[in-house]
């Protein structure tokens, strides 16, 4: 896909890298889109290894470890959309408003990231222009279109947060994460709790904000969408089994919401 900033030559991305937008069922029915801003864990080959190991770039400060399997299993079963960004959030940080000391990290948790220092204001902005920049430009687009076509979106942000950190271990297996959605994140909630088997969070292990997100606010808030974060503790969903035990779970629940919301169910 080449078509945002064609016009533009490319100074990050080259031949041997793929686009940063990976889309599924495009033409899924489900009024849940799911968004999941940190799919992936690639570096354009520009960047190289940023300074790190393997062991680094393969951990959660890299991307949402399990997230990718669960969001493209849950697609399948809700026939939903799902846009997902392939490139490391230490490349840049799709769920960051750009220019957030976040956005791009010069530390994540305790690991100093040698290829994010002294970065220059072009570099930030190639990394910008490149990645962060169509990946959020296409959920617009996927937006827009829905409405044209009078089809509803709910909009549903994925993530996996790591069992500890910064040595603290985290007791929840699944969190929702919201600001000023009021309809959906109790539905998800009680949802959830109603399972019996499961420590849920509600806004934990982190409550979203504006300065501190990008998603939810700017597509779901700001444009009037039904919206949830959610966040899946990544030590469950860390092998296939897990991410299909919990798509299958999590499109059960989603499916009994959809009625809620809706007053009926899709055949
Ligand atoms: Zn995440």
């Amino acid at each position: 896909m080449d078509s945002a900033g064609s016009l533009e030559t490319s100074l990050l991305l080259g031949p041997e890298d793929v686009p940063p937008v990976l889309e599924k069922n495009a033409a899924g029915r489900s009024p849940f889109l799911l968004t999941s801003d940190h799919y992936g864990r690639l570096l354009p080959k520009k960047l190289g290894d940023l300074g790190l190991p393997d062991s680094e770039r393969a951990r959660h400060i890299a991307w949402d470890v399990g997230i990718a399997g669960v969001a493209e299993a849950l697609a399948d079963r809700l026939d939903a959309h799902l846009v997902a960004q392939r490139y490391s959030r230490l490349v840049i940080d799709c769920n960051r408003p750009p220019g957030a000391a976040s956005s791009i990290p010069v530390l994540s948790e305790a690991t100093a990231i040698p290829g994010n220092e002294g970065l220059s204001q072009d570099d930030a902005a190639l990394r910008r222009r490149e990645i962060f920049d169509p990946y959020h430009r296409r959920i617009d687009e996927i937006i827009d279109a829905r409405a044209h076509d009078a089809r509803p979106t709910v909009l549903l942000s994925l993530h996996s947060f790591t069992p500890v950190y910064a040595g603290v271990a985290r007791p929840w297996h699944i969190g929702t994460l919201y600001h000023r959605d009021t309809q959906l994140p109790p539905l998800m909630l009680s949802a959830l709790r109603a399972e019996g088997d499961l420590v849920v969070g509600d806004n934990e292990p982190y409550a979203v904000s504006d300065i501190t997100d990008y998603t939810i606010p700017v597509h779901g808030e700001a444009r009037g969408l039904v919206n949830t974060g959610i966040e899946i503790r990544q030590d469950l969903i860390a092998d296939q089994s897990g991410q299909r035990q919990w798509a299958e779970r999590l499109a059960r629940i989603l499916r009994e919401i959809e009625a809620t919301l809706f007053g009926e169910v899709r055949v």
